[in-house]
């Protein structure tokens, strides 16, 4: 078990062992390469679930609850100062299954103390444009009020709440004229929903290049994407 202890102790050893370039070469500011915005939950960060080793000033992260970005200045602001002023030419939104904060918001979650329902809240869009695709899916025949208690439908909303990231931050970055991001969305898969091995990382938005196998929950309807869906049903990103 990891506690504040071990950090400070690991700490000195890093810096016992560490050469005097590693930190003069990133005195003068950082060029993250990418910037990755993940959920709070301890299964999920990224050194835990990639052989990677990032290094310092390789990758810039962002992390809440629900690795949201609409709905949360902090988020949207760490993101799009990471983007324009640090010009970091790729975001990855990583969402995964079972995630409690989408969970959360199929729930009772309005009851629970005014901080944690505030955060919540902002995952309502989610929430309606993925009763909206579920009821439509030709292979669903799960009543909508047990969608909050399968972990194949939960996680095809977690699904939809990273393509709907991902499409905040290409509506903010296509408003500010920028252009040049790749912006990637994923789906950690914790309960092996998508059919793989445990754990495996799926590609479920945007080109991503080679980065992955693209593979997807949900089915929005040939040839749409979540924005359609938003469209038709009159759902708007939150203004902040
Ligand atoms: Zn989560």
């Amino acid at each position: 078990m990891i506690t504040v202890k071990d950090v400070f102790e690991g700490n000195r050893r890093h810096v016992e062992g560490c050469t005097e370039e590693l930190y003069t070469a990133h005195l003068n500011g950082q060029a993250p390469t990418m910037c990755v915005v993940y959920c709070s939950d301890s299964r999920e960060n990224i050194h835990i679930i990639s052989d990677i080793e990032p290094k310092m000033g390789e990758i810039f992260t962002v992390e809440n609850a629900g690795n949201v970005v609409d709905g949360s200045v902090s988020a949207i602001g760490a993101v799009m100062y990471c983007l324009t002023h640090l010009k970091t030419g790729e975001l990855l939104v990583l969402g995964h299954t079972g995630c409690g904060a989408v969970t959360a918001v199929f729930g009772d979650y309005k009851s629970d103390r005014q901080v944690i329902s505030e955060h919540i809240r902002v995952l309502e869009n989610v929430k309606r444009i993925a009763l909206h695709v579920v009821s439509r899916m030709e292979d669903c025949d799960v009543p909508m009020d047990e969608i909050a208690r399968s972990d194949k439908y939960l996680s095809l909303a977690s699904e939809i709440n990273v393509d709907y990231q991902c499409e905040f931050v290409k509506s903010m970055l296509e408003r500010e004229g920028i252009e040049g991001v790749n912006v990637v969305g994923a789906m950690h898969d914790l309960h092996r929903v998508y059919g793989g091995r445990n754990g495996g990382l799926y590609l479920t938005f945007g080109p991503g290049n080679d980065a992955g196998v693209k593979k997807k929950l949900v089915d929005y309807g040939s040839g749409r994407n979540v924005r359609d869906v938003m469209d038709e049903l009159g759902v708007s990103f939150y203004k902040l």
